[in-house]
């Protein structure tokens, strides 16, 4: 397993590949922006993209969606139903392609070998999953290095947050925590240091 980060787009969200070399089969996370920057580096990786694995449905992290699906056309795309463009969502939610295939908390996306956990996080959008991995956490907007993201937008609710940060804070181990904008980090410091974790922690087992 190998994991592979690009910045993608004005405000830099990180899309990943997830990488299972042995089967020559990868997973993209968030796939913002630049569609034709992240075919490329799926080319360089030597893997076959099979799946399009969302965090939520924010445009900086599903930008690039229809135009990787155009070079690749039998990947399947996968959002929380709850972030899907319609009836009162707001402007942030566009429709990434039309057979977008939904997943929800307990699902499991098998990548080669790889097994992908969904764990419904919502607080920064109704639908936003976090994906685990081995000991890799796709954190998308919920977990960052040091903060969380905003819960001011559609959807967002602080509460929801707090208690989304606690269940991550409280999964077993360290993790690699992938965020899905700036730097990475582990769950073990984030443990330590971020305030809002260690808030959402206390709420679920004070
Ligand atoms: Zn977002």
């Amino acid at each position: 397993m190998k994991v592979q980060c690009l910045q993608v787009g004005p405000i830099g969200t990180n899309c990943y590949l997830l990488c299972d070399e042995e089967n020559k089969v990868c997973a993209v996370v968030d796939p913002g922006d630049e569609a034709a920057r992240i075919a490329l580096a799926v080319r360089r990786s030597g893997c076959t993209p099979r799946v399009v694995l969302l965090t939520h449905g924010h445009y900086d992290h599903t930008g690039g969606v229809a135009g990787l699906r155009r070079e690749y056309p039998g990947m399947a795309v996968y959002l929380n139903r709850e972030d899907t463009p319609g009836a009162g969502a707001p402007e942030m939610l566009f429709p990434t392609v039309p057979d977008t295939l939904h997943y929800a908390e307990g699902d499991t996306v098998q990548v080669g070998g790889l097994t992908v956990k969904v764990l419904h996080t919502p607080g920064h959008s109704k639908g936003s999953v976090s994906l685990l991995c081995g000991d890799v956490l796709f954190s998308g907007d919920t977990l960052f290095a040091g903060d969380c993201g905003r819960t001011d937008l559609w959807g967002g609710d602080m509460e929801q947050m707090l208690h989304s940060l606690g269940r991550l804070g409280l999964l077993d181990g360290d993790l690699t925590v992938c965020p899905g904008h700036m730097e990475t980090s582990s769950l073990e410091l984030e443990r330590k240091r971020n305030p809002w974790l260690r808030q959402g922690m206390r709420m679920l087992r004070p």
